[in-house]
């Protein structure tokens, strides 16, 4: 562990370009905490390959570093054309329908019938990233007549929105359903859904995932705008997924709907990432846009927990800058007193429960002692992220016995988890203490002479049992 890591995280997908030991390792070593591995792309041995390799880095680099499972849930498609691709002329009429048969400009196959059942006269298809736009005048039985608004060149299986439907489809398709298990199996902390509509569909997913990970809820449809609140209880974390949701959104929405969410999430306390396009002009150059440095700052400032690259450190041709970019960014915002300021004022009121008096508690004391590091003890993941939720300036530890725990904080604003040895696990007050004080130390964030709060459930070992808060001082010499 280094103490020189940020308070907010790095999200890096990994990919072509960055599958082998020597990139991987560079990427956590340039800053990366987690590792997202994208289902839409690569087989299972591709990422059961890279998982082994991040373990390998784990234990080379000598902290946690957690795995995201990014599954592509329901992206619904067209189908192929007889020529592999055709161009759309405006204002020309297209007909999208059930035939499997190669596409013309004329026709071509869409393969879901639920779109042709939901649609009206007036709906609007959006094709390729909403490059092309249809709007539908005739609905079929079987087909949609529609006319074309914005033309332009479409190919074999590119993608269809469709922002104005609610869809009645499951948000895991039989697909998603094997990456699941076979994600699971590998050791994944975390689990992505793409798509997700409504909480339903994050608890259908729950059944499956058992608490084996994180369910990570994307949020990239207008109805999950909608039904934001209810995602946001059923999950146990969020993805601003910029990519989809800026397609199904007019972009002037996005920005407005990446404040409302992260600050949602925050009220909760539950991690919330900003994903896509951060840095997308890295995928061919060393050094990132004006507007993308802004952008990343922009999530820091709005108190996000992390910031993701997709494409950039996957696919782009400067994985490791990517990463280091974002990193000196984050550094340099987070180094800022305005920020510090920012953070501190946009706190938020505790829920009413032990836990929240506590770490509301333990952040006052720790600014009020000037400290260097709150400790959380924590079983679960519960105290450490009421802690992390009141964005102190103090740096946060969060000691937990499982590996399993630790994993899944390497998402969280803030914390830097830590299994301490099994010898030095706390069983009372005393090795409360002496353990906070002896991994504090260890770990680089705290100094001889430091004050350090401490705090914790008692007795030790029972979940969601924050009750205690202990200040100690870091002696000057073991
Ligand atoms: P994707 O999700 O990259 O899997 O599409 C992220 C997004 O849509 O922003
Ligand atoms: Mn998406």
């Amino acid at each position: 562990m280094t103490a020189a890591q940020c308070r907010t995280k790095i999200v890096a997908t990994l990919g072509p370009s960055s599958s082998d030991h020597a990139t991987i390792l560079a990427l956590a070593t340039a800053g990366a905490d987690v590792f997202r591995f994208n289902f839409s792309h690569g087989t299972q041995a591709e990422h059961a390959a890279r998982y082994r390799i991040v373990r390998q880095v784990e234990a080379e680099v000598g902290r946690p570093l957690g795995v995201l499972a990014d599954m592509q849930g329901p992206k619904l498609r067209v189908g192929h054309f007889a020529d592999g691709h055709i161009t759309l002329e405006t204002g020309a009429p297209f007909r999208l329908d059930l035939d499997e048969t190669p596409g013309t400009t004329k026709r071509v196959q869409l393969p879901h019938p639920e779109i042709i059942a939901a649609a009206h006269p007036g709906s609007v298809l959006l094709l390729d990233d909403g490059k092309l736009r249809l709007k539908v005048t005739t609905v079929g039985r079987d087909f949609l007549e529609t006319e074309v608004q914005v033309g332009g060149p479409l190919s074999d299986h590119k993608g269809v929105n469709v922002p104005d439907l609610m869809l009645p489809i499951p948000a895991l398709t039989p697909r998603d359903r094997e990456n699941l298990a076979f994600a699971l199996e590998l050791g994944a902390d975390f689990i992505a859904l793409s798509f997700i509509q409504k909480a339903e569909d994050v608890l259908e997913a729950r059944e499956l995932v058992k608490g084996r990970a994180w369910i990570v809820s994307k949020l990239e449809k207008p109805q999950a705008m909608e039904n934001l609140d209810a995602i946001l209880a059923a999950s146990d974390a969020v993805m601003v997924a910029r990519g989809d949701l800026g397609v199904e959104l007019p972009p002037e929405a996005v920005p407005l709907a990446q404040k409302r969410i992260t600050r949602a999430a925050r009220k909760l306390g539950k991690p919330v990432i900003v994903a896509t396009q951060m840095l997308e002009s890295m995928i061919t150059a060393p050094t990132p846009t004006r507007a993308e440095a802004s952008d990343v700052a922009t999530a820091v400032f709005d108190g996000a927990d992390a910031v993701m690259l997709s494409a950039e450190s996957a696919a782009g041709a400067y994985p490791r800058e990517a990463v280091t970019v974002m990193n000196r960014i984050l550094e340099r915002v987070e180094a800022d007193a305005g920020w510090r300021a920012l953070m501190q004022a946009a706190r938020l009121e505790p829920e009413h429960h032990v836990a929240d008096a506590i770490a509301g508690a333990a952040q006052l004391v720790a600014n009020t002692l000037d400290a260097s590091t709150i400790v959380a003890y924590t079983h679960a993941g519960p105290t450490a992220l009421r802690i992390a939720r009141e964005r102190p300036i103090a740096a946060i530890l969060g000691l937990t016995p499982t590996l399993t725990t630790a994993r899944r904080l390497t998402l969280v604003w803030g914390v830097h988890p830590c299994v301490p040895d099994p010898a030095h696990h706390a069983h009372d007050t005393e090795s409360m203490v002496s353990t906070a004080v002896e991994t504090g130390r260890t770990s680089g964030l705290a100094r001889a002479g430091d004050t350090m709060v401490i705090i914790a459930g008692v007795p030790f070992g029972v979940s969601g049992s924050t009750n205690t808060l202990r200040v100690a001082k870091v002696p000057d010499s073991v």
